[in-house]
């Protein structure tokens, strides 16, 4: 390719980079009020220029002197620099030295070197020999001494920003500490003559290129500007713990109420390996390789020693690839304290509902029982007798019902005492305990009246068997004093169905049978008619 046609081609080049500038400056003005948005539009206004009147110089527009338009170039060139530090430092926040005189002072060398630029005939401080020898002067050199500096603290600036920077914002630190090499190769090679086409200046598309990466991460920085405010405040007032995990399972990030519970900083924290600070992660790892429930209770390392319980969750990008974790951890010592107050409760509950059936069956007992012999008492015999007759009926077997009463236990009493009576009442209790049936029912019916219902028993088995009491009850003795004293009893048998067919009836009939032998002479039993 011929020198001159590289030169239309590469003065067309300019033309669209120019507009390619303009265009992204035009799109930029939305974002103007965002930090550091100012110093790029300048940065890139003054690319734009830059490039605008490098390419009128190379093209055939006409111009009032040779050099007219390379002149007027360095109006943009000069806003480079400057420009680039102040964004530089607004991206990266160490912009704390930013301020209205600072800014000034930013302008004394562009107007400088404008200056001398313009009045170059005068004193050749900028050209130089670059008639004679192609090397422009001391000013030009200055200038760029100058320039580089900037650029160079701007880019400082940036390498500190990608190496503290939190991996999410990694790659997007790094493109944008690429944009300055590619800036100053691009200027340097003009600058020392390393391209086969030595009076073309590479340097507009060089910064160009450097300044479309600038605004695209300004642009997502200003899109993600609310992200942090967001996190500080959604994920720092968390009150539960939250540990963000990156795919080698080394922690991202750790919220406050993290620290808290695992007893550590951030700073101690951050690209620490999980399980170094939080060994309960092993367990919640294996349960959830087991496809159990993957959370885990563990106490806190803090002197409240809290409960904890882990939660976890795998990260997606938007490629649905998993690129880490994020562990929360919930502080759950007070659930733990209500369920065990609650557990408390019911078993106190449950203790006292036991303690109450006692009680319930004890009085349900009570109510039957006689207190003095413990034999069931007459209202038992009322509940139980139609029952019983019923049963027999049922059965086709006969029921015996005998009735007793001590013969002249008035005397007892009046002779020996009431105690002693008592005596004689709870003996024939003991006595008929032992000796009847565990089918049969012994009741005290009255005073010293005793009933007995004889399930399946005949008449004759019924007055045999209440014989044989009678007998076994005459041979107790009780001593009292120097004497040894005895009751007697007499009773009365009648048989169901032979003598009734409900209780009255057949208490009746019994009680007929025992009027006759009190009759008869008493301690004896008589069966009914
Ligand atoms: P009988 O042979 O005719 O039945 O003569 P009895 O003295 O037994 O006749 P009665 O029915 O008149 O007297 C019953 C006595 O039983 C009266 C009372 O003092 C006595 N008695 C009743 N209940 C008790 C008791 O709980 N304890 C004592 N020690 N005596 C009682
Ligand atoms: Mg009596
Ligand atoms: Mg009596």
């Amino acid at each position: 390719m011929s020198p001159e046609l590289f030169v239309i081609i590469y003065d067309l080049i300019l033309f669209t980079a120019f507009a390619v500038v303009t265009w992204i400056v035009v799109v930029s003005w939305r974002w103007r009020t965002a930090p550091g948005s100012k110093a790029l539009m300048i940065m890139m206004i003054g690319m734009g220029f830059w490039t605008l009147c490098y390419a009128l110089h190379l093209s055939t527009v006409s111009r009032p002197e040779p050099y007219f338009w390379s002149k007027l170039m360095f109006l943009g060139v000069v806003m480079i620099p400057a420009g680039f530090l102040v964004w530089a430092s607004r991206y990266t926040k160490y912009d704390g030295w930013i301020n209205k005189l600072t800014l000034s002072l930013l302008f004394i060398e562009p107007v400088l070197f404008n200056i001398i630029v313009w009045t170059d005939p005068w004193h050749k401080l900028f050209s130089g020999n670059f008639l004679t020898t192609g090397i422009l002067g001391i000013a030009f050199w200055l200038h760029s001494f100058y320039s580089y500096t900037l650029l160079a603290i701007g880019g400082v600036m940036l390498f500190l920003n990608w190496l503290h920077i939190n991996r999410i914002h990694q790659k997007q630190a790094l493109l944008v500490l690429l944009g300055l090499p590619i800036a100053c190769t691009a200027n340097l090679i003009t600058i020392f003559r390393i391209t086969p086409f030595r009076e073309l200046d590479f340097s507009p598309l060089g910064f160009i290129a450097a300044g479309m990466i600038f605004t695209y991460a300004q642009l997502r920085h200003n899109l993600f500007d609310l992200v942090p405010v967001a996190r500080n405040k959604v994920f720092e007032g968390m009150r539960a713990g939250a540990i963000v995990l990156d795919n080698q399972e080394r922690i991202m990030d750790i919220n406050k109420a993290g620290e808290e519970m695992l007893e550590t900083t951030i700073n101690d924290a951050l690209g620490k390996e999980v399980l170094s600070i939080l060994p309960a992660w092993q367990e919640a790892v294996s349960r959830a390789a087991a496809n159990k429930d993957a959370r885990v209770e563990f106490v806190s390392k803090d002197p409240e020693k809290r409960n904890i319980e882990l939660s976890a969750n795998i990260l997606y990008d938007n490629k649905n690839q998993p690129y880490g974790k994020i562990i929360i951890l919930r502080d759950i010592t007070k659930m733990k304290q209500t369920e065990i107050t609650l557990r408390r409760t019911n078993e106190n509950l449950t203790q006292k509902i036991a303690e109450i059936e006692t009680l319930q069956v004890k009085l349900k007992e009570e109510a039957i029982r006689d207190p003095l012999t413990g034999l069931y008492n007459r209202r038992f015999l009322q509940e139980t007798l139609n029952r019983e007759i019923a049963h027999a009926d049922r059965a086709r077997v006969p029921l015996g019902l005998a009735m007793i009463d001590l013969d002249h236990f008035k005397n007892i009493n009046d002779t020996y005492g009431h105690a002693l009576g008592d005596l004689f009442l709870t003996s024939l209790a003991s006595l008929l305990e032992k000796k009847t049936r565990s089918t049969d029912v012994c009741c005290r019916y009255g005073g010293e009246e005793f009933v007995i219902v004889m399930p399946t028993a005949s008449l004759e088995e019924a007055a045999q068997r209440v014989d044989q009491l009678r007998i076994e009850f005459g041979n107790i003795k009780i001593e009292t004093g120097k004497k040894e004293v005895s009751v007697t009893l007499s009773a009365g048998v009648a048989c169901y169905p032979l003598h009734g067919d409900n209780d009255k009836s057949l208490i009746d009939a019994a009680d007929r049978a025992l009027y006759t032998a009190k009759a008869k002479g008493r301690n004896r039993v008589v069966v009914a008619k």
